[in-house]
């Protein structure tokens, strides 16, 4: 098994994703999940890093005000960074950590951060979207 599919397990079974960039923490629910982890300590904290860094950039985007949104520089801003680091990232990593960030971001606010809209959350079309581009 390999890091990226350790931590889609742990995250699968309610774990989460903690800490900041210095102290990257992996919280599990399971214990039984905790010698697989450890097995993959290194290559996970940089995996944990890289999706603190995205969810960080995800929240900021969607924090965005309306007014914010529509100056296109700003917003351009704001998409160049994600992509970037959807790109330099590992891609299955990219994609868990869109979907617990907008999950986590939807329940908190109500608010689906796709179309801004109150409702639904429209993953869906993502889901797609990226399991086409991971080649899937
Ligand atoms: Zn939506």
């Amino acid at each position: 098994m390999t890091a990226v599919e350790v931590l889609a397990k742990v995250l699968k079974a309610g774990g989460s994703i903690a800490g900041d960039y210095q102290q990257p923490k992996l919280r599990m629910v399971w214990r039984d999940l905790k010698p697989m982890v450890e097995a993959h300590r290194e290559d996970l904290r940089s995996l944990v890093r890289q999706s603190l860094t995205l969810t960080a950039a995800y929240r900021n985007y969607w924090d965005l005000s309306e007014t914010q949104v529509r100056d296109t520089a700003l917003e351009a801003k704001y998409r160049g960074e994600i992509t970037r680091l959807e790109v330099q990232g590992n891609p299955a990593v990219s994609w868990l950590t869109l979907r617990t960030s907008a999950t986590a971001y939807h329940s908190e606010t109500g608010f689906c951060p796709f179309c801004r809209e109150r409702g639904p959350l429209h993953l869906l079309a993502e889901q797609v979207e990226m399991e086409f581009r991971n080649g899937r």
